[in-house]
């Protein structure tokens, strides 16, 4: 019988307000402003829709967290995180927001925004608070969300097994003579068989669409002989997955195993790369390299990873120029690929997980390429 995971308790959503309060005060911010989005779903539990009504998380280092909600939303925040973990205040339609949020900063203070704020939003408070700054909270506090705790990996974990399952299923399927679209809609519904709550990508790249590392998947019919790459994942229980195969439709040529081989020894030796302290940008360098090595370094056209938790896409990413170190609880994708224009690509990612030891892998389907009908 699959079992729900226990929920997060009123006590981890206040440790994570307070960690946040802290690192905000460490980087010389008087506070944190947090909208609805992945932000405010990480510190509170709470996923209201993000409208033109003000929505908006207050945290400082010396004080109580205050969350702003407009009144007929109330009792849905004060049942979220538990009426414990924050104060509502809240204010009712026809009154400025702003005024009502404005007494809980500092008139001079700069604070970090959470990314997703909508700009009205933002503009209100300004035009209250002059004396105030923002900076984005993602550029402020990168590492906010980085480090998981055991019941976060735990949650990754399960979601990580639910996109090998899809795997494993999708490989049963007919690919040849049908759309990318229709093996597409296979992997979603797969995706919600094995538990996702939320299908957020389901890329199927065949012969040269696979090339492009963004096409997701659209009305060309697949061909015997086609190299297809397969990238998908979303949130299962509020936790992200995110993998990537490249399949052949029926015997590969010698010249597309080779790029295939080049790929997963990248893929290998970025994860081999993986333990605390190493930089991120070493994961890179070292996925990198290969490719290089064996000629396709100009065809390996993106970063070699980025993390996952409570959205699919969030730092760390693994880039030449992040020194921010691995430490043991980061969770993030390692996924090289080499892009052959108008011919076909290859890409391999297994999201990963930094222990003490090195890295361990939340994706464990075989990295061989599959051959498929
Ligand atoms: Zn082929
Ligand atoms: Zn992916
Ligand atoms: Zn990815």
């Amino acid at each position: 019988m699959p079992t729900m995971p226990a929920p997060f308790t009123t006590d981890d959503y206040r440790a994570r307000m307070a960690r946040a309060a802290d690192a905000a005060a460490e980087a010389g911010l008087a506070g944190v402003l947090v909208a609805p989005g992945p932000d405010l779903v990480h510190l509170t539990g709470y996923r209201p829709v993000s409208t033109e009504r003000l929505t908006m998380l207050v945290l400082a280092a010396d004080r109580e967290p205050v969350l702003v909600v407009p009144t007929l939303e109330a009792p849905d925040a004060e049942e979220a995180a538990g009426a414990a973990a924050f104060t509502v205040r809240d204010w009712t339609d026809g009154k400025d927001p702003y005024a009502v949020t404005a007494p809980l900063l500092d008139a001079d203070g700069r604070f970090g925004v959470s990314d997703n704020t909508w700009a009205m939003h933002l503009l209100g408070l300004q035009r209250q608070l002059p004396g105030t700054s923002y900076t984005s909270l993602t550029e402020a506090l990168p590492m906010l969300r980085a480090v998981k705790d055991a019941h976060e990996l735990a949650l990754i974990e399960a979601a990580g097994a639910a996109a090998d399952e899809t795997y494993h299923e999708i490989l049963k399927v007919r690919f040849a003579g049908r759309g990318e679209a229709e093996v597409a809609a296979d992997l979603a519904a797969l995706l919600k068989q094995f538990g996702h709550s939320q299908v957020d990508f389901t890329v199927v790249g065949s012969g040269p669409n696979g090339a492009n590392p963004h096409h997701e998947a659209g009305d060309r019919t697949i061909l015997h002989g086609d190299m297809v790459v397969l990238d998908f994942g979303g949130l299962k229980h509020g936790y992200g997955s995110d993998t990537s195969r490249t399949v052949h439709v029926g015997e590969p040529t010698p010249a597309e195993q080779h790029v295939h081989d080049v790929v997963r020894e990248a893929q290998q030796a970025g994860f081999e790369a993986v333990r605390p302290g190493v930089a991120c940008q070493e994961i890179d360098r070292a996925a990198r390299e290969i490719i290089e090595e064996a000629g396709y370094g100009d065809l390996f056209i993106h970063r070699t990873g980025h993390g996952i938790g409570v959205t699919t896409h969030e730092p760390p990413y693994m880039i030449e120029g992040e020194e921010q170190s691995l430490i043991p609880g980061m969770c993030f994708s390692v996924e090289p690929g080499i892009y052959l224009p108008g011919r076909f690509g290859v890409r391999i990612e297994d999201i990963v997980t930094v222990t003490e030891d090195g890295g361990r892998r939340f994706n464990n389907t075989a990295r061989e390429m599959a051959i498929v009908e």
